[in-house]
């Protein structure tokens, strides 16, 4: 049940790092679960999760979102909540994705602070509390888990994951951290900015860096999938990938014109060898004049389908209506 607020880690919901813009949280944790088909391993991890939820002794609710889920899931988390007032059922009408399943929670949540975790028991419940202690302790507007092993998963998943982080890193001018998913806790201001992201194509961890303040790791092990099978097939790790880059680089639709740049190399390189050609008289006539027009107009096509990238990805960035910047503090106005 609700614990009394004046515990160490509750005296911390009052000195938040940043201003908080809400009208104030009513609860001092919230719990954001995204589930698809989690029929089997929802019992569990509801378990593990409350009593965590019970030590950190804070008040607390858990929100479960069922992201179109074709088993018993929602009649599961219909039961559970009847059981528990501390539980929240939120049924999307179909299957919106992992991210979106993340954000619908996130707009329902009303604490000071938010968690946001598997329901597959990979992220294990019991790091709540060191969370809250780490986001505590270093006044941080979020607390990221940073994987340290990732037990049960195959070489091809981690390979595939590592390359993507570095990938990332090297094309974004957000610093997006490494061997991180979900799994973090975050400051009601840092909800409340979120929410008012309006983005479609939803990179979380991507957006959620890109907000900035102060963010600290916790490294935790991540474990094997508890019951049930992953939703993230090859398909949608793709799917996944490309949001993240489209969404936080324009580097794919730079590639236009590095390509030019090298096509108007090559071209240079070629035109030498076609005098040369021409000169000596080895040359079959009509040959130089057509490979002229064809290595010029070449360059020429790259070199256009650059700009336009250009300003595409301009067109783009703008259509994402991300707030400018972020204001965290400000210093007292003197007149
Ligand atoms: N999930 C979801 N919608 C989806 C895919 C996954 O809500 O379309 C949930 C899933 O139930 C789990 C979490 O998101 O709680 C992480 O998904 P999953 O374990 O399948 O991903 P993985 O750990 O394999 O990357
Ligand atoms: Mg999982």
């Amino acid at each position: 049940m609700m614990t009394s607020p004046d515990t160490p880690v509750a005296a911390a919901a009052a000195a938040a790092a940043v201003p908080d813009d809400r009208a104030g949280p009513s609860v001092e944790l919230s719990i954001v679960v995204p589930c698809l088909n989690e029929q089997d391993g929802l019992p569990a991890f509801l378990t593990r999760m409350t009593a965590a939820a019970v030590s950190s002794g804070l008040t607390y609710e858990i929100v479960l979102v069922d992201d179109g889920s074709t088993d018993a899931t929602w009649a599961t988390m219909q039961a559970a909540c009847a059981a528990d007032p501390h539980l929240r059922g939120v049924r999307l009408s179909r299957n919106f994705g992992h991210q979106r399943a993340l954000s619908a929670g996130l707009m329902q949540t009303q604490g000071a602070r938010v968690l946001l975790i598997d329901a597959d028991l990979q992220d294990p419940p019991e790091a709540l509390v060191p969370m809250l202690a780490l986001m505590q302790a270093e006044q941080a507007d979020v607390v990221y888990g940073r994987r340290m092993a990732r037990a049960g998963e195959g070489w091809l998943k981690r390979a595939s994951a590592g390359l993507f982080y570095r990938v990332l890193r090297w094309l974004s001018s957000t610093d997006i951290p490494a061997d991180t998913g979900d799994f973090r806790l975050l400051s009601a201001t840092i909800v409340a900015r979120l929410n008012a992201m309006p983005e479609q194509h939803r990179f979380l961890r991507g957006m959620i860096a890109w907000l900035g303040g102060r963010q600290v790791p916790y490294d935790y092990q991540r474990a094997p999938r508890a019951a049930g099978q992953s939703g993230y097939p090859l398909r949608r790790m793709v799917s996944f990938a490309t949001d993240a880059i489209t969404g936080f680089s324009m580097a794919p639709l730079r590639l236009c014109t590095g390509l030019a740049v090298v096509s108007v190399l090559i071209a240079l390189g070629l035109l030498v060898y076609v005098v040369a050609s021409v000169v000596s008289g080895s040359a079959v006539r009509g040959w130089a004049s057509l490979m002229m027009i064809f290595l010029f107009f070449q360059s020429v096509q790259l070199l256009c389908l650059g700009l336009v990238g250009e300003y595409l990805g301009r067109l783009f960035m703008e259509s994402k209506n991300r707030p400018l910047f972020i204001i965290t503090e400000q210093t007292p106005r003197g007149d």
